[in-house]
């Protein structure tokens, strides 16, 4: 039993090594992405919740396509980004094709509504994301309405002053803010108070239950509550079926992101989707 029990910790401390070498692998295979243009954004649609046939948003979704690898998934290669340094090049990146993007369709005579991007805790450190994304925005002449940053509760857990201040320096541009994936975390609702939050995003885990499971429901009632008493708007996140669509409406949430209405789109159809709106 003894020898045994050797053998599997060996295989365990293997399987850890494996995985270790393998992020080692990503991140090194991730830096060659950044200079090697492997990495482009798509734009999930979201709706207004009372008519949804409007578009109100987008979320801008960062996608990395390695010529060897394929397809990498966000959830995958983010957390590696995030242990390394590589995060805070990563969301520079994003805010340069973001801003890019926008400045391209208004060359072409489109226009957005406010598509929003997704910022790491760790981007709150260091330099920050602010004076990067101010650089991209006048370069492309992007004004503060037409974005918007999500971030998680984990970022705020600190409350150093650092992050206040980057926080702050957003909002006092004009840069709309919204709490991601939230109740998933480490929720404070001092948070929703010592912020200048205008949105909240309710996690695809509580949409997921809403028609089947009581607790999800619950959770996802007192979110909508809790943001109404705020004065944030709501965006549910996930939703797949017109069971869920009709449940968030009948409970006042503010808009709708999901595959029932949209996946995530390419730049190209995200703006064909624009121009047909535009002409109607
Ligand atoms: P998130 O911020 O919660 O983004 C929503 C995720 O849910 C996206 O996955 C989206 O494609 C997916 N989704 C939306 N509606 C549905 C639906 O109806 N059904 C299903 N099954 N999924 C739906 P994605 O694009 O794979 O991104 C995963 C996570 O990776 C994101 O979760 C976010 O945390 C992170 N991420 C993505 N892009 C970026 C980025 O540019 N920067 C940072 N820091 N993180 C990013
Ligand atoms: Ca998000
Ligand atoms: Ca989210
Ligand atoms: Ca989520």
């Amino acid at each position: 039993a003894k020898e045994s029990g050797r053998n599997r910790l060996r295989l365990y401390e293997l399987g850890l090594y494996e995985r270790l070498r393998e992020d080692r692998a990503l991140e090194e295979a991730l830096r060659r992405a950044l200079t090697h243009q492997e990495l482009r954004l798509m734009y999930q649609p979201q709706f207004d919740a009372r008519d949804p046939d409007r578009l109100v948003g987008a979320e801008a979704l960062l996608r990395w396509e390695n010529p060897e690898k394929g397809t990498i998934s966000p959830a995958r290669f983010i957390p590696i980004a995030e242990k390394s340094d590589l995060i805070t090049e990563l969301s520079q990146r994003v805010v340069a094709l973001l801003c890019e993007q926008l400045g391209a369709w208004r060359a072409v005579g489109l226009f957005s509504p406010p598509i929003s991007f997704n910022v790491s805790p760790k981007d709150f450190r260091g330099e920050g994301v602010a004076s990067g994304l101010f650089r991209s925005m006048a370069r492309h002449d992007v004004t503060a309405d037409q974005l918007q940053i999500e971030f998680t509760e984990s970022a705020l857990i600190e409350h150093s002053d650092i992050v206040n201040q980057e926080i702050h320096r957003l909002n006092a541009e004009g840069i709309e803010l919204a709490i991601d994936d939230f109740g998933t975390g480490h929720s404070s609702l001092v948070n929703l108070k010592r912020f200048p939050l205008a949105e909240l995003k309710i996690d695809k885990s509580f949409v997921d239950g809403l028609c089947d499971n009581e607790r999800d429901e619950a959770i996802v009632r007192a979110s909508l509550a809790m943001a109404q008493a705020f004065g944030l708007r709501t965006v549910a996140e996930g939703v797949e079926s017109q069971q869920q669509l009709a449940w968030l409406q009948e409970h006042g949430c503010d808009r709708i992101q999901g595959f029932l209405l949209a996946r995530p789109l390419e730049a190209s159809s995200f703006q064909a989707m624009l121009r047909d709106i535009q002409n109607a």
